[in-house]
């Protein structure tokens, strides 16, 4: 085999993929922040706005520094084709009015990202499009829940905050058999540590605003999918107009570039707080996949090649006893967003997971002493002081 047609690996794609030079020979990625397009002429303008010719027209359609980014996401998803958006919740809504119609049905895992079960529930079901819940990784469930209506079937794996896992393979699998499509939102992995599309899944839905960025800086989203069905997701971003901003793609690309090495040091900081915590006398429970006490351990080793940085940590004395650990850190960002260098730390049962009722967050398995922690990259032994402060005390 010629060394040209040995696939090129995901921290080199990360740096590389998407960006040909224009005349200027720019190093780094241009951000071509121009709303519109011109043409030499009357007619070559005619041709573009017909399709007879690619190329650009107006930067709702496609923009060059966007494309760069839906480029080298793609080429890291390894998908034929992505669409960009200006949201994560823009990349889920976009997904679900291209491909789905009145009457259609999803079928969803419980532990979704709050918008995205509002989206679902409060906004699809207003045009006749219903969802139904079923536990993450319980696949004789999904299966039960598939009727001849249900068209996608909708996870998030691992699931934010308590690190469940459902086989992607198998899943993908089930939607198939039944003609329905798999869409992961790849939001906890991303395609640094997990390729659901290898794995059999159709559709891989990024919020870009966590780890793609990493950083904090910048809201967007992205679809990464096989062309026929980006098509229609394409046709509602161009249409309806929830496009990513050229400087935003400028940032993600600047993300991109460190992701690798950054999720592989999220995720060493993350499993040696993990097995601290797990340890420390006045935690009862940790919940995260990269432990072996994790009931998924062996299916996340298979399926993953890292285990991100979100951990669920129950500490003793339930509410108070979580407040006041979170209260007493110095360091870590209270906040419910994740994926970032800061390390982040919030309370579910109040905050990200505060709408649900008490019984459903007793399904949901969202204690009150239970606390989440999004692991960041500040040096462990500074984020063992900060949380040791108040978890001492208890
Ligand atoms: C944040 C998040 C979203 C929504 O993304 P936005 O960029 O905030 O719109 C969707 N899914 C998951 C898992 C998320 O964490």
């Amino acid at each position: 085999m010629h060394e040209d047609d040995i696939p090129l690996h995901l921290d080199t794609l990360a740096i590389r993929a998407g960006h040909t030079r224009t005349n200027e020979q720019e190093h780094g990625e241009p951000i071509f922040t121009t709303s519109s397009f011109v043409y030499e002429s009357a007619a070559e303008a005619a041709r573009k706005f017909s399709g007879e010719e690619p190329g650009n027209i107006y930067s709702r359609f496609t923009n060059p520094t966007v494309r760069i980014f839906e480029q080298r996401l793609a080429a890291m998803e390894k998908g034929e084709r992505c669409v960009a958006t200006s949201s994560g919740m823009a990349a889920i809504l976009s997904t679900a009015l291209g491909l789905l119609e009145a009457g259609d049905e999803i079928v969803a895992s419980r532990s979704l990202f709050g918008s995205t079960v509002s989206l679902f529930s409060k906004y699809l079901g207003k045009f006749g499009i219903t969802t139904r819940y079923v536990e993450l990784s319980n696949l004789e469930a999904w299966e039960a829940a598939l009727t001849p209506q249900t068209k996608l079937l909708f996870a998030e794996t691992p699931s934010n905050p308590l690190s469940e896992i459902v086989d992607i393979a198998a899943l993908a699998d089930i939607a198939h058999r039944h003609g329905a499509w798999l869409a992961i939102d790849n939001c906890f992995c991303t395609p640094a540590l997990q390729k659901p599309l290898e794995l059999g899944a159709d559709l891989v839905i990024h919020s870009a605003t966590k780890y793609l960025d990493g950083q904090g800086r910048a809201i967007g989203g992205a679809v990464v999918g096989p062309h026929d069905l980006l098509e229609e997701v394409l046709g509602v971003v161009r249409t309806c107009g929830p496009c990513m901003s050229p400087f935003n793609a400028w940032i993600f690309l600047k993300g991109l570039e460190t992701l690798g090495l950054r999720m592989r040091a999220h995720g060493e900081n993350a499993i040696d707080f993990a097995r601290w915590l797990e340890a420390h006398p006045n935690v009862e429970r940790v919940h995260y996949s990269g432990l072996e006490s994790h009931p998924q351990h062996a299916l996340a080793k298979r399926q993953q090649s890292g285990f991100g940085a979100v951990l669920g940590v129950v500490v003793k004395g339930g509410r108070e006893g979580a407040w006041s650990v979170i209260d007493a850190t110095r360091l870590m960002s209270i906040t419910g967003n994740l994926g970032d260098v800061k390390t982040t730390i919030t309370h579910p049962a109040t905050t990200t997971h505060g709408r649900l009722s008490d019984e459903q967050k007793q399904v949901a398995g969202i204690e009150e002493g239970l606390i989440r922690i999004a692991v960041g990259l500040e040096h462990l032994d500074d984020l063992k002081a900060d949380i040791a402060r108040g978890l001492d005390r208890l």
